[in-house]
């Protein structure tokens, strides 16, 4: 297991290789992609923005005409990742698919070797997930009211894992922890794969994760599950409760994905992104593997650039108080 933190926290293109999209638009969209697309995914392989993202890479690949592979740089809440796009050539051939940290890192974090901001072009929203709290199968509670009475008695002897500061499990479990006003000790990984391990051979008490990620242990049984972070049940944890059924309706939280190209992609290229997003978001395969694991594609109209830009800088603007009163930074 990585080191234990006691505390819960909360080239531009060159002319060269631009000219030929910056000189003309349909000739630019034509040429585009002229080799494999990079997808970088900023957490550990096999956690749940890796699964969403390797599906949507394939699909996205199909209409492209060409691979789109995955890469995995994990760490820090997700912001090496997207350190790594922010620095790329902007030419469509390196992209970034992230969630909910896009909109916290901004506040989260005071210095970052990258504008979390204006750093990125917005392609589009992917998918809302939801999230789940489980626990490793030995854990002494069978409901949400019991896990909140073992949370207040055992503190910080329980083991909370997250996927670092920022990341949606920080978020998740920061709501569950506030919600019960006791803390437990938080243990960082690079991404919730990892972390679901270690959930799974009972080192780890309790997380929550998204559910393209718990939901075929649950179903199997290998972890316990208290309640889906959601104000609808979901379909494939039909018997899940959510928050506020289960007595803690303050603890809500939705992990919204959405692709990113660096800043000064040109816009042809965007577009062109755009396009294959939508086609792999109605892509049959991808809509019935989202519906196994507990989740569903965004409307089209959800996956464009604007709209993704709109909701992201909304949800940044939503979180920065939730932050700021909270007065603890990443850094
Ligand atoms: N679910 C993780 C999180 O806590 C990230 C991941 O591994 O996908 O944000």
């Amino acid at each position: 297991m990585p080191p234990v933190a006691r505390r819960p926290l909360f080239a531009l293109a060159t002319g060269a290789l631009a000219a030929p999209w910056i000189a003309g638009g349909a000739r630019a969209q034509g040429n585009y992609p002229t080799r494999t697309v990079t997808v970088i995914v900023p957490f550990a392989a096999g956690g749940p923005t890796d699964t969403v993202t390797r599906l949507v890479a394939e699909a996205m690949g199909r209409d492209l005409g060409q691979t789109v592979v995955v890469e995995n740089v994990g760490g820090a809440g997700g912001t090496l990742g997207a350190a790594r796009v922010a620095q790329a050539r902007p030419d469509g051939h390196t992209l970034l698919l992230h969630h909910i940290g896009m909109a916290t890192a901004p506040t989260l974090y005071r210095r970052l070797p990258y504008d979390p901001v204006n750093g990125f072009e917005t392609i589009g929203l992917v998918t809302e997930v939801p999230m789940t709290l489980v626990a490793k199968k030995d854990f002494p509670a069978n409901t949400l009211a019991e896990a909140v009475e073992v949370i207040k008695r055992e503190g910080d002897r329980l083991n909370y894992a997250n996927a670092g500061i920022g990341a949606a499990s920080h978020l998740c479990g920061l709501l569950l922890m506030k919600a019960v006003g006791t803390a437990m000790t938080t243990v960082p990984f690079r991404g919730t794969g990892p972390a679901v391990q270690e959930v799974l051979s009972g080192r780890i008490d309790l997380m929550c994760d998204q559910t393209t990620n718990t939901t075929e242990h649950i179903n199997a049984g290998s972890m316990k599950v208290f309640n889906v972070t959601t104000a609808e049940r979901v379909q494939s944890l039909p018997n899940v409760p959510t928050s506020k059924e289960a007595g803690l309706p303050e603890f809500e939280v939705s992990v919204w994905h959405g692709l990113y190209a660096p800043k000064g992609t040109p816009a042809e290229i965007q577009q062109r992104l755009s396009k294959a997003l939508q086609a792999a978001l109605r892509d049959e395969k991808l809509v019935a593997r989202f519906a196994d694991l507990g989740t569903a594609p965004v409307a089209q109209d959800r996956a464009t650039p604007d709209a993704h830009r709109k909701f992201w800088q909304a949800d940044i603007a939503k979180w920065k108080p939730i932050i700021q009163a909270a007065g603890q930074f990443a850094d």
